[in-house]
């Protein structure tokens, strides 16, 4: 590809703040929107210019989708949606280039090369248990390709993962069994540009997760008749973090870099985010990555305190990409960014 002309993306997550972002880099915007979210999508008319109509979130892979991105010499910039409606075949299979290093979702997409790709980073894992006989503290437990929370629960013996695993109709061999690690949740947002050679740390937040984020406002003599938190994600909250702690987390943020260029070549491409949790020894934790854009960058449309040390103008996520395919289109190096 040569010239990009449009930035597309699926209407869903964080499809607002990106191609408000391509829009103020001189994109055309194109959103790939099911029927059912038009009445969301056409109020920003302002910065989308079309709305293509698709049968539902997974329909992007239809030769019609396809046909018509191509045409407009189009770029996918692919999001949390992405992995959950198209899946990881069908994001393969997806005949138009598409920004970022779509192998990477492959990873993100498995618990077990997750935490295989975390710990190659060189960063702090909690502890995993090969086995519920093993558990002798509290963990959670994560099913084998659930995502944002749903399908998790606690335990604290061996006795209760495995009942609670026979109560879901699961094996334990199927989940993966962490160390619950008490802290503070911390979510990083990064951006490595393959074009300026930097790693950049655009915007922090916190995930606001219901019921556990609900439950302190539960009083006390009431919490026990609470069943099973639940951690869904409805929300994300604003956070700078101490200044000391931005050593670790550009180191952090370096060894996934590295990490990723030696298990998934060429590596990360653009926005990935680390998540987990800061220890009161101020130790973070590091359970999870996303390779792509997350949605707690939506807070920082309009630039973050972190996006204002390497940018004098507002710097979202979104536009950061696009800012990114333009730069790469000048310097002939699109086969860089793109895959
Ligand atoms: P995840 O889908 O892995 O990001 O997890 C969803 C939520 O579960 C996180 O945002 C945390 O609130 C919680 N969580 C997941 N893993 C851990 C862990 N090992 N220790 C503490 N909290 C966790």
């Amino acid at each position: 590809m040569r010239e990009v002309r449009s930035i597309a993306t699926i209407a869903s997550h964080s499809a607002l703040q990106i191609l408000r972002g391509a829009k103020s880099e001189g994109f055309k915007t194109i959103v790939l929107c099911p029927r059912d979210r038009v009445s969301l999508y056409s109020r920003f008319l302002n910065f989308i210019d079309d709305i293509v109509l698709i049968d539902g979130m997974g329909d992007v892979c239809s030769d019609e989708a396809i046909r018509r991105l191509n045409e407009e010499d189009a770029v996918i910039v692919p999001h949390g949606s992405f992995v959950e409606y198209i899946g990881v075949e069908g994001l393969e299979r997806l005949d138009v280039p598409i920004f970022g290093n779509r192998r990477l979702m492959i990873w993100e997409a498995d618990q077990f090369l997750k935490m295989r790709m975390l710990e190659r980073s060189g960063v702090k894992v909690p502890r995993v248990f090969r086995s519920p006989e093993e558990v002798d503290r509290l963990v959670i437990v994560k099913m084998h390709g659930a995502k944002g929370g749903r399908g998790y629960f606690l335990a604290r013996s061996p006795e209760e993962v495995i009942s609670k695993c026979k109560s879901l109709g699961i094996s334990p061999d199927e989940c993966i069994i962490q160390e619950f690690v008490i802290g503070t949740p911390m979510y990083f947002q990064y951006f490595n540009s393959v074009v300026m050679k930097r790693l950049e740390l655009l915007g922090c937040d916190i995930r606001y997760e219901s019921d556990v984020d609900g439950l302190r406002r539960v009083p006390v003599p009431y919490a026990d008749s609470l069943s099973e938190p639940t951690f869904t994600v409805v929300g994300n909250i604003p956070l700078v973090v101490r200044e000391s702690l931005l050593v670790k987390v550009f180191e952090y943020g370096e060894g996934f870099v590295r990490a990723a260029e030696e298990l998934v070549p060429p590596g990360v491409i653009g926005p990935f985010c680390l998540e987990g949790v800061c220890r009161s020894d101020l130790e973070i934790v590091i359970f999870e990555f996303s390779g792509r854009i997350v949605a707690g960058t939506n807070l920082y449309i309009n630039g973050s305190p972190y996006s204002w040390l390497y940018f004098d103008e507002p710097m979202s996520m979104g536009r950061r990409i696009a800012r990114e395919i333009r730069m790469a289109e000048e310097h002939g190096m699109l086969d860089k960014v793109l895959t």
